[in-house]
């Protein structure tokens, strides 16, 4: 493992490129506009980023749809298509290091996170979605013996990705890979607090053999340079990680252009129930810290309502209260560091006025509260727990994706289901509990995509990730998200003489 020290020099020895990447090359934005892309640690511009527009997307969206109908992707025989994106995935694993302190100097994450958490789940998504490839069948449908019905899976042509800055590498990772694996070009838009990943995979990706104009990269400032992706004509799936307000944008655009598939994975306010039968209450009270305040809060399945059973609830707390304290924020390139920087003055000053708001509202704080900011020493937010949050308080409600958990008591199960389901969101919950009994009937009553038994997080690439209600429609990992960015076809044919 990497000391401070290490990283530090390493940092000394990186080419950071802000530049767009389409058709295979490295450009600069056609109006020649770029906007600085910050480090949140130490508040210096580590780039100037191409700053996209409609001409840039026009741009990359015709080098993508070229490179399709040319075919050397998109009709390539599955085995190759394999064959590069091993070598993709072995290319990474060669530069996990470089990935994991761009991401970490873009977005303040924690290095030992990046490496041991963002890195390791991205390179297992590689690689698990590049063997699937040729592992994918057609099926048969049982018609008259006259007729043959055949229905088949087809790479739809042009995807726009869209992405979040909260797990840069691993997000876009859930959406390149098995749109890539099915045979489809990629324009990526990523996020403006978080894009110099993208450009480095996008030149590996060529490295490793994927013909131009496959995969494009268009960072853009705002939402200009993804509206324009989101309206285009040419595109037919537009894959989305990010807020559910700018999701539910995505689904106008699509219906003002081209009705074009849209797939998406948007905010959470997840739920954790702590039942008086839980067997192991210190490996619930870890993970329900972890689960908050790893990633600095800024995180969407993170468990921000946390439900205890009235019995435990004092016990269950002093527990959760001394593993705050070791989440104290500290220099993201540190090893040892657990919590590092919010990613932009402006979330850290969001993420503080709802702590602020939730105190002035005469919310219990047990731990944390707002923080100060010194100019020119980084975003950092210090961890946060309101108890005996009503239903109806803006902390137990909104999204924060930040620090922030919001506690409260619970006497049955009846009540407690009720409480978790009281949200507009649907993404992941997490429940602890030694009856096997009540976690079936939890895991079947609780609305939310992802349901975690006796554990918080937990999942691999053999199993879909996504929510449902206002967390979105989309499936990212395993077989159903390469199905996702194809076209089911239905095929007819007459076998009479
Ligand atoms: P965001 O919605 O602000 O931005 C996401 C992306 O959309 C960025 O690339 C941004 O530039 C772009 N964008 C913004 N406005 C746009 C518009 N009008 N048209 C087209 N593109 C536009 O989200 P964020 O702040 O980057 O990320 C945090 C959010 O992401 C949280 O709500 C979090 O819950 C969510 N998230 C969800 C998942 C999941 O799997 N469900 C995973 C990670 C993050």
């Amino acid at each position: 493992m990497k000391t401070k020290q290490d990283w530090y020099a390493l940092k000394d020895t990186l080419s950071l490129s802000g530049q767009a990447f389409i058709n295979g090359e490295r450009t600069s934005a056609q109006s020649g506009k770029t906007f600085p892309v910050v480090n949140p640690a130490s508040e210096t511009v580590l780039v100037e980023a191409a700053e996209c527009d409609q001409a840039d997307v026009d741009l990359a969206v015709a080098a993508a749809k070229r490179a399709f109908e040319e075919g050397s992707w998109s009709q390539a025989a599955p085995s190759h298509r394999k064959t590069v994106l091993l070598r993709l995935t072995a290319l990474i694993a060669e530069h996990r290091d470089e990935f994991a302190l761009i991401d970490s100097l873009d977005m303040g994450k924690p290095i030992a996170e990046m490496v041991g958490i963002d890195m390791s789940e991205s390179l297992a998504c590689w690689q698990w979605t590049a063997e699937s490839i040729d592992k994918i069948y057609g099926e048969i449908s049982p018609t008259h013996g006259d007729t043959l019905g055949l229905i088949t899976h087809e790479p739809v042509g042009v995807v726009g990705a869209i992405t979040p800055w909260n797990y840069p590498f691993m997000m876009m990772t859930w959406k390149i890979a098995p749109a890539l694996a099915a045979g489809n070009s990629v324009v990526l838009k990523p996020s403006e607090r978080a894009p110099l990943s993208a450009i480095r995979l996008a030149e590996l990706a060529l490295e490793a053999g994927l013909p131009k104009g496959v995969f494009n990269v268009v960072p853009g400032y705002g939402h200009t340079a993804g509206k324009a992706l989101a309206l285009h004509d040419d595109v037919r799936v537009l894959t989305f990680t990010g807020s559910t307000r700018v999701a539910g944008q995505l689904m106008q655009y699509a219906g003002q252009s081209n009705l074009k598939r849209v797939l998406t994975e948007a905010g959470g306010k997840s739920p954790m129930l702590v039942f008086d039968d839980c067997a192991d209450l210190d490996a619930a009270a870890q993970r329900a810290a972890f689960s908050i305040f790893m990633n600095q809060g800024e995180m969407c399945i993170a468990c921000s309502r946390l439900y205890v059973h009235d019995s435990i609830k004092e016990a269950f707390l002093e527990k959760l209260i001394a593993l705050a304290k070791g989440y104290q924020p500290g220099d993201p390139l540190d090893p040892d560091t657990k919590m590092g920087a919010a990613v932009d003055r402006a979330h850290f000053e969001a993420v503080n006025a709802s702590v602020a708001g939730a105190e002035q509202e005469g919310l219990h704080c047990i731990y944390g509260g707002t923080t100060q900011h010194k100019a020119g020493e980084g975003y950092y937010f210090s961890a946060t727990i309101f108890d005996d949050v009503p239903a109806e308080a803006s902390v137990m409600r909104k999204e924060i994706f930040g620090p922030v958990l919001a506690v409260c008591g619970f006497k049955d199960e009846a009540e407690v289901i009720a409480l978790a389901n009281d949200t507009p969101y649907g993404l992941g919950a997490s429940v602890w509990t030694s009856d096997l009994n009540r976690a079936h009937r939890l895991a079947r009553k609780l609305e939310s995509g992802m349901v975690w038994v006796n554990g918080w997080g937990g999942g691999d690439p053999t199993l879909p990730f996504g929510g449902i209600k206002a967390s979105g429609n989309g499936r990212d990992r395993s077989l159903h998200s390469v199905l996702e960015y194809t076209n089911m076809k239905s095929i007819w044919m007459s076998l009479e003489p």
